[in-house]
């Protein structure tokens, strides 16, 4: 039987808010089984939204996974979403006192250093699974998502970038606890030179700089290394993890992603849920998780 999961203690960090620029206090509480992830707006007399594929707002995906629901909104909540997957945590209260989760250092280890400070607490609920029973295939405008069943949730994925430091890679990974800390938590975040500076035009990604993300020129990086030699495709894997987290339940699947990003992954998400014949919900009865560290290079299967 596996069990939900929430935090021991109250935990808090401070950090700046991509968009903003403004600093954001964080606290993270632990919450009682069956609430999954909740943010709470303090500022707004604590209006709230939860991390759920229906309050994901569909007209802001182009940076970040925001959700919506009433006054309560909040931008940039998947690597945050990514490290309470990785650790298997199921509930939790998110308190901040702006719009934003603060990006940190762009990557998701910041989250679950404070997940880990903060102690994982089974409880005495089995978990929710969505188990994938059926593949599933999602395509639009040559970007791809799919998944098909696997004993265990495990995701790939491909990126293709005309950079010298990208160009094609690809990684598939097992998800579980050691896999996601030294795999996918490091990987941060990037983005281009003259997409920033378009973006800081619109008065967006205020708080962005080599701190918190690898930015690339035409052919080098400002940043002065990569903490992986594949940090770019492990970001991807990152933000899918985050993104799938939207479903509310644990996955068990082997998922994957081509030149994909986060609409891509809500809108796969969305479609899959409505596709009930591609899956079932099971309780507590989920395969144990991998004691190995399965993590390797293998070849992404691209549907045709
Ligand atoms: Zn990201």
């Amino acid at each position: 039987m596996t069990f939900q999961a929430t935090i021991q203690n109250e935990v808090r960090t401070v950090g700046v808010g991509l968009h903003s620029g403004n600093l954001v206090t964080m606290t993270l509480k632990p919450a009682p089984p069956n609430t999954g992830i909740v943010f709470v707006r303090t500022d707004l007399n604590g209006a709230y939204v939860k991390a759920s594929i229906e309050h994901i707002d569909f007209s802001m995906l182009q940076l970040a996974t925001t959700l919506r629901s009433g006054r309560a909104l909040v931008q940039t909540t998947e690597h945050l979403l990514s490290a309470a997957m990785g650790s298997a945590i199921d509930n939790l209260i998110v308190e901040l006192d702006g719009a934003e989760v603060p990006i940190m250092d762009g990557s998701a280890t910041p989250f679950l250093m404070l997940l880990e400070e903060a102690g994982r607490r089974e409880q005495a609920v089995a978990a929710q699974v969505l188990r994938v029973t059926k593949p599933f295939f999602f395509e639009k405008d040559g970007k791809k998502v799919w998944v098909t069943p696997a004993s265990d949730m495990r995701v790939s994925y491909e990126i293709r970038f005309d950079h010298p430091l990208i160009q094609r890679q690809r990684k598939t990974l097992v998800v579980n606890a050691a896999a996601y800390s030294g795999q996918v938590a490091p990987a941060r975040t990037f983005g281009f030179l003259r997409d920033l500076n378009y973006l800081r035009g619109q008065g967006l990604i205020k708080g962005g700089s080599v701190d918190n993300a690898i930015v690339l020129d035409s052919d080098h990086m400002l940043n002065e290394s990569l903490r992986l030699k594949d940090e770019f495709v492990s970001h991807k894997i990152l933000d899918m993890i985050g993104d799938l987290a939207m479903a509310g339940t644990r996955l068990e699947g082997h998922f994957q992603g081509y030149k994909a990003g986060h609409e891509m992954h809500a809108l796969f998400l969305q479609a899959l849920l409505e596709n009930e014949d591609c899956y079932e919900m099971v309780r507590g009865d989920v395969a144990a998780e991998s004691p190995v560290f399965a993590t390797s290079m293998v070849e992404v299967p691209v549907p045709a």
